[in-house]
C-alpha cells in the first residue's frame, strides 16, 4: 500500500481509521494508534473525535472527572 510498506516502524505510527459520527452518520477519517483515535479529528457537522488520550494517570484523571462533574453541577 505505502512505499514505506517494507518498514515495520514503532507501533506507536498513526494510521488513518474510518469512524461513524455518532451525530450525522458520516465517515470521518481519524488517526489512530492501536485502535485508540492519538489527534483531535473534527466532522463536517461539528463533531469532534477527541483523542483517546493513552498515557492518562489515574491521578489525572480524577482532575478530570472532577472537573466535569463541576460543570454538571453549575448547569
Ligand atoms: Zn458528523
Amino acid at each position: 500500500m505505502g512505499v514505506l510498506e517494507g518498514c515495520r516502524g514503532p507501533h506507536k505510527t498513526p494510521i488513518p481509521e474510518e469512524r461513524i459520527c455518532p451525530v450525522c452518520g458520516a465517515e470521518v477519517e481519524v488517526f489512530t494508534v492501536r485502535g485508540r483515535i492519538s489527534a483531535d479529528s473534527t466532522c463536517e457537522c461539528g463533531y469532534v473525535f477527541h483523542a483517546e488520550e493513552q498515557y492518562v494517570s489515574p491521578g489525572l484523571q480524577k482532575i478530570f472527572d472532577e472537573a466535569k462533574k463541576r460543570v454538571e453541577d453549575d448547569g
